[in-house]
């Protein structure tokens, strides 16, 4: 068993897709152990993502993220952090497969409805960024 981060983006929570979403990954062998709904600040949203603090586009995915609600949560299941990646797609909406959340769902490659961890180590950490061990239930 597996556990990752999700987190709900700005736009997809403000386009009504929290349940729609959810249902995708309580489809798919993805259990949530852990939830809430959050807006981020600019520093947790800076510190959140401060691997990507060189890139071009970080000033942007701050400003983004912490523009309105988000729903974070913890997924659980075999092979959870894979299993997400694939149900998310590609990064840019315009290139994920049929099917994913982020082409059914998503805008563009900065407001792409989901977040998910990448690695199984990240997922440790992105989990205790947010959550602690008594709300992973
Ligand atoms: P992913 O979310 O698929 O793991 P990355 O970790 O590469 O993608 O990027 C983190 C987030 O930064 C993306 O989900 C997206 O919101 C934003 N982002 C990535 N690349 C770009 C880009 N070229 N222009 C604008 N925003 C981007
Ligand atoms: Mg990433």
């Amino acid at each position: 068993m597996e556990q990752t981060l999700s987190i709900i983006k700005p736009d997809a929570v403000a386009k009504g897709f929290i349940g729609k979403i959810i249902d995708r990954f309580e489809s798919n062998g993805l259990r949530i152990a852990g939830m809430k709904k959050l807006h981020l600040s600019t520093k947790q949203a800076e510190d959140f993502y401060a691997v990507h603090k060189d890139r071009p586009f970080y000033a942007d995915l701050v400003k983004f993220m912490s523009s309105g609600p988000v729903v974070v949560m913890v997924l659980e299941g075999e092979n959870a952090v894979l299993k997400n990646r694939e149900l998310m797609g590609a990064t840019n909406p315009k290139e994920a497969d049929k099917g994913t959340i982020r082409a059914d769902f998503a805008q563009s490659i900065e407001a792409n409805a989901v977040h998910g961890s990448d690695s199984l180590e990240n997922a440790k950490n992105e989990v205790a960024f947010f959550f602690d061990g008594h709300e992973i239930l």
